[in-house]
């Protein structure tokens, strides 16, 4: 059976953007009689507000979707650090405690990931932490988990076959210093933990699946299909974002619009005025 997801962060309300997103997930499960999951990744330290959750469920409500919920990621911290550190430290060996500061690391920093952050310089690889690691980060040895993992490729429903490039990403954050596990190790674990068959999410998260295709292997994970739909824009291109004006559904639903009526013209491609679909593969986030 189709299993698909919509996983927000309560870090700010939900905008169209989001709607577009729950919408694709919600109809490819239901189009094929599966299941559409929603699960709150609340996990982002400081920057996420667990009480958004609630309005995030009204939102779905309003614009006429049903949904299974699973655990949200707050309750599954215990997991991701024996994950971490039983498998990818004792097991594998690909994970290293790290010090270093963002400003250390963008003043050391000589390429750029996919994702537009700053490539980790190696420093603590090479010059090992010791003593005590519980303020440090965690990260992957990327060169040595690839080695281990070999040639991986993954599928995308729209853009087709795709080889893993994980390296581009470089020694990636497994467990932060500020919030208990990285996105990426969080998002891969639980696809596997709830049964998500197809992985529905913006393109703009696309280069992360290289990522996360790569911890599927090292953890032994079953692979799903990925489906990065397109995003939607502002007039200027840039992806909608409640700071840059977007308005939030919580304020559309409380203004008396109506969602389903909303929910149908996102499905049929009418677009609000000055909105527009993206068509590249890596739009900019
Ligand atoms: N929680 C992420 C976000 O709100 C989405 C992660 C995903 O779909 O993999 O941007």
């Amino acid at each position: 059976m189709i299993v698909t997801r919509f996983a927000p962060s309560p870090n700010g309300p939900l905008h169209l953007g989001h709607a577009f997103s729950a919408l694709t997930a919600h109809d490819l499960a239901a189009r094929q009689g599966g299941r559409f999951l929603l699960r709150i990744e609340d996990i982002d330290g400081a920057r996420s507000r667990p009480e958004l959750a609630d309005e995030f469920r009204r939102d779905l409500e309003w614009l006429g979707l049903e949904w299974d919920e699973v655990p949200a990621q707050s309750t599954r911290l215990a997991s991701y650090d024996a994950v971490a550190h039983e498998l990818l430290f004792r097991a594998l060996g690909v994970l290293y405690p790290c010090r270093c500061t963002r400003a250390e690391i963008a003043a050391a920093a000589r390429e750029i990931a996919p994702d537009g952050s700053p490539v980790y310089p190696g420093t603590c690889r090479e010059h090992p932490v010791s003593g005590d690691t519980s303020h440090c980060a965690w990260r992957l040895d990327m060169a040595r988990a690839c080695a281990i993992a070999g040639p991986l490729g993954w599928t995308d429903e729209l853009a087709g076959e795709q080889q893993a490039r994980p390296e581009l990403f470089g020694d990636v954050v497994i467990l932060r210093k500020d919030a208990p596990a990285s996105y990426h190790l969080a998002a891969t674990m639980d696809d596997h933990a709830d049964g998500v068959t197809l992985v529905t999410r913006g393109m703009d998260l696309f280069a992360s699946t290289h990522v996360h295709r790569l911890l599927q292997a090292l953890l032994s994970l079953a692979v799903p299909i990925w489906h990065h739909h397109p995003l939607l824009l502002d007039t200027e291109g840039r992806k909608l974002a409640k700071r840059r004006g977007s308005p939030a559904l919580a304020d559309l639903r409380q203004a008396g619009e109506d969602g389903r009526a909303l929910a149908d013209r996102l499905r049929a491609g009418e677009l609000p005025a000055g909105i527009s679909l993206s068509d590249g593969l890596h739009s900019e986030s």
